[in-house]
């Protein structure tokens, strides 16, 4: 069990910045995502772009942003917990009592729910009984492509992902290339590429099929792939990979028994806590009176949330307001040895 002041739940461009202010004030706090990276929607769906209403920052992308707000929080000691997800939040004595889809457990009086649109997943294949075969021979994302060695590889999807795997994979496994449609939507140099391997016959391209069923019973063996609702092909492989973009589930966030109005977390603006003591919510997920869904709001609302954490983790203390700029304990926080 993880004993901390404060667990953020969403490692987006305010859950960091949260995380900032938490350590400011002198709290210590973990971090738990769902991503197997830190940045949110800023370095899943964004990275390349610019920003241009980021406070004092004429212009920075998605990844800037976060690289920025990571080395910010540099001088911390932060765990972060990625690639999980918080399942479970139930309230024990005066903490809460989290628990991760892999098992994680803290105990905290405060949590900071900086969880977006919900967390990203896969979008799946739909046939059940591929379900069987997750994460052993079916995959929505990877990890060690050694695995895929000298082995059939069936590639599902049309986008960057599915072309870029394809064309590494290509290297040292035989891989099936399988498109709902003609079209590719990747860079064009990418589906050039992808095109010369299709022609060389390093990359067996079938366009129009998609996947009728996953067959075998304790692994893998063959896939049935279905051309325009008619003919079906059959094709012994040994993995499956899906790459067909990510969905947002608010998914358990709406068992903790917070109020919701229409997928967001109401709060008050003067602390951002939500109908639960303790609770905080802030970022795109909250809503107010007047709420803007922009990263500079995420800012403001996690700098109130953090100062609302404090009673709940320090009852017998009072916090001292402090500008960075002159304070003693904010300096020795930060590692500044002496003041200029
Ligand atoms: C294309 C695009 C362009 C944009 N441009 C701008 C712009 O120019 N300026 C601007 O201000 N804003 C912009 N935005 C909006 C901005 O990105 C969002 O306002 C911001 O990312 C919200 O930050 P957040 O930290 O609240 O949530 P997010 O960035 O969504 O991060 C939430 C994180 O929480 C995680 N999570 C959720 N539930 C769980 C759970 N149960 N367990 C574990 N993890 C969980 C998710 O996996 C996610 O990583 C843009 C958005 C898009 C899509």
């Amino acid at each position: 069990m993880i004993k901390t002041d404060a667990l953020i739940i969403g490692a987006g461009p305010t859950g960091l910045f949260a995380a900032h202010q938490l350590k400011l004030i002198g709290l210590n706090c973990e971090v738990v995502d769902n991503l197997d990276k830190i940045g949110g929607q800023c370095i899943e769906l964004y990275p390349d772009k610019p920003i241009y209403d980021i406070p004092a920052i004429s212009e920075c992308t998605g990844e800037e942003l976060t690289n920025n707000l990571i080395n910010q929080l540099k001088p911390f000691d932060i765990k972060f917990h990625l690639s999980e997800k918080v399942e479970e939040v139930k309230k024990n004595n005066e903490n809460w009592q989290v628990k991760t889809n892999k098992g994680t457990e803290f105990s905290t009086p405060n949590i900071i729910i900086a969880g977006g649109v919900g967390s990203f997943e896969p979008r799946k294949f739909s046939p059940k009984e591929c379900e069987n075969f997750e994460n052993k021979s079916i995959f929505y994302s990877i990890k060690d492509k050694s695995i895929f060695k000298d082995k059939m590889v069936s590639i599902f999807g049309g986008g960057d992902s599915a072309l870029d795997w394809a064309i590494e994979l290509s290297k040292d496994s035989k891989v099936n290339l399988i498109h709902r449609r003609d079209e590719f939507r990747g860079a064009q140099s990418t589906i050039d590429k992808m095109n010369d391997l299709a022609k060389s016959g390093k990359i067996n391209l079938l366009t129009k099929y998609q996947l009728k069923s996953a067959n075998g019973k304790e692994n893998l063996e063959s896939i049935d792939i279905i051309h325009d609702n008619k003919e079906v092909k059959n094709l012994k492989t040994d993995y499956v990979l899906g790459f067909f973009g990510l969905i947002m589930q608010l998914g358990p966030i709406t068992n903790w028994g917070l109020n919701l109005n229409k997928k967001h977390i109401p709060v008050n603006t003067e602390n951002f806590e939500t109908n639960q003591k303790g609770i905080f919510a802030i970022g795109d997920i909250c809503t107010y009176p007047g709420k803007l869904k922009l990263i500079l709001s995420g800012f403001h609302e996690g700098a109130l949330a953090a100062r609302g954490c404090f009673k709940y983790a320090r009852p017998d203390e009072k916090l001292r307001f402090e500008f960075s700029t002159t304070s003693k304990s904010v300096h020795s926080r930060l590692g500044i040895k002496k003041d200029d």
